[in-house]
């Protein structure tokens, strides 16, 4: 019988070039640990999925608590699952007031594809407005909003009725008419390796699509749940979206999504046809109580209060000449090298000292770091140690 590790490479073989870089037996807090005991610091957090770190004790009892009672009852109708609707209220605190009804789906691509479907069947219209570089999923009608013609070009034709526009630009403002239905922004660009707009730009952005009638929807996938240092990354630019979208570090390490919106809006979903929108597994009882458990964990173990400062400390620490520039909004970071192969070299022999980095789909000159938000600062401090000692042996 072939062990795991010769399943996964016989696997890997078959179906990538990539090479396995490491192999993890267990997870926790912001460890990762391999068979042989080598301990691995996650700068990278599933991609900011484990904010609250790896199997939070707090997220792992919601977990056990639910498994206890029930795994999937019902998709709709009559049967009333807590944890949907405590997880529901949790979130609309969180957001501004009309911000209040959340649809659960189980990841962000399917957060995407509802958030669309929303805009298009409330406004009556069909385009769809999306940027430069956006990452917004795989699904088919994610995929047509993203910014890269690369990963599109053998998935064609993908959706008609999508305009790309350039990030961060004023003047392409007055490319969202009156037959726009919605436009689609990470409010941190994520994959493009951290792109982060202007205040002046995004509260001009808003204007414009109150102006013409147009939904504006924020993509927080990535950058919502705390990763930025406010709980939604929208609250650093003092605007609010009509449509908002969550995953990832939403669930704790659980699968799950939501599109969020105001009533009016989310109602156009509700009929005509009727139930224009569903989905079996959306809203988990068992992803709820885990993401429940998560927003706790962040609101209560005061993790957005210091995520600035640990931003701030690895910007200090990581100097060297070959580090071109460092892009951030918190704990959402991107570390510019000169190009992809003096980056590989680094990332591959910080992992062999113990520290797992990564690049960006849309950026392969930049280090991807995004580590838990409970990263203590001695942590940071050897991360930021053992990511320079491969700078130096590999520049
Ligand atoms: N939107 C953004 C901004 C993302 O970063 C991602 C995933 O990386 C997605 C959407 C798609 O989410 P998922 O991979 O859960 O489908």
């Amino acid at each position: 019988m072939l062990s795991p590790r010769q399943l996964f490479l016989q696997h890997q073989a078959q179906t990538t070039d990539f090479p396995l870089l490491l192999e993890v037996e267990k997870a926790e807090g912001v460890y990762m640990y391999g068979p042989a005991g080598q301990r691995y610091l996650d700068m990278i957090s599933g991609i900011g999925v484990s904010n609250v770190g790896h199997r939070h004790p707090r997220v792992l009892q919601a977990i056990h608590e639910q498994l206890d009672k029930y795994l999937h009852l019902m998709v709709y109708g009559e049967i009333v699952q807590a944890p949907p609707a405590q997880l529901a209220h949790a979130l609309a605190q969180t957001l501004p007031e009309g911000l209040d009804n959340v649809y659960f789906v189980s990841s962000g691509s399917e957060a995407v594809e509802g958030a669309c479907k929303l805009a298009k069947r409330f406004t009556g219209r069909t385009e769809l407005i999306a940027f430069n570089n956006a990452y917004h999923g795989s699904t088919q009608g994610s995929l047509s909003l993203n910014g890269s013609e690369n990963f599109k070009r053998a998935f064609r034709p993908l959706l008609p009725d999508v305009r790309h526009i350039r990030h961060n630009q004023l003047e392409d403002l007055d490319q969202i008419t009156s037959r726009t239905a919605a436009v689609i922004l990470e409010t941190v660009q994520g994959e493009a390796g951290v792109r982060v707009p202007t205040k002046e730009y995004l509260q001009a952005l808003r204007q414009r699509c109150t102006e013409v009638g147009a939904l504006l929807v924020l993509d927080e996938i990535q950058s919502g749940f705390g990763r930025t240092g406010t709980f939604w990354a929208f609250e650093h630019f003092n605007i609010v979206p009509d449509i908002l979208t969550c995953a990832k570090g939403m669930g704790g390490g659980m699968p799950i999504g939501a599109f969020i919106s105001r009533q009016e809006i989310m109602h156009s979903l509700k009929n005509d046809p009727m139930l224009g929108h569903i989905t079996t597994f959306g809203g988990h009882p068992v992803s709820c109580a885990a993401s429940l458990a998560t927003l706790r964990v962040i609101q209560e173990e005061g993790l957005l209060a210091q995520v600035e400062a640990k931003a701030n400390r690895f910007k200090e620490r990581l100097v060297h000449p070959a580090v071109r520039e460092i892009r951030n909004l918190g704990l959402m970071m991107a570390v510019e090298f000169d190009s992809f192969d003096t980056l590989k070299r680094i990332i591959d022999k910080a992992i062999l000292k113990g520290v797992l980095t990564d690049w960006f789909l849309f950026c392969d000159n930049s280090m991807r770091i995004a580590p838990p938000l409970t990263i203590t600062f001695p942590e940071i401090d050897t991360a930021c140690d053992l990511v320079l000692e491969a700078i130096v042996e590999e520049v």
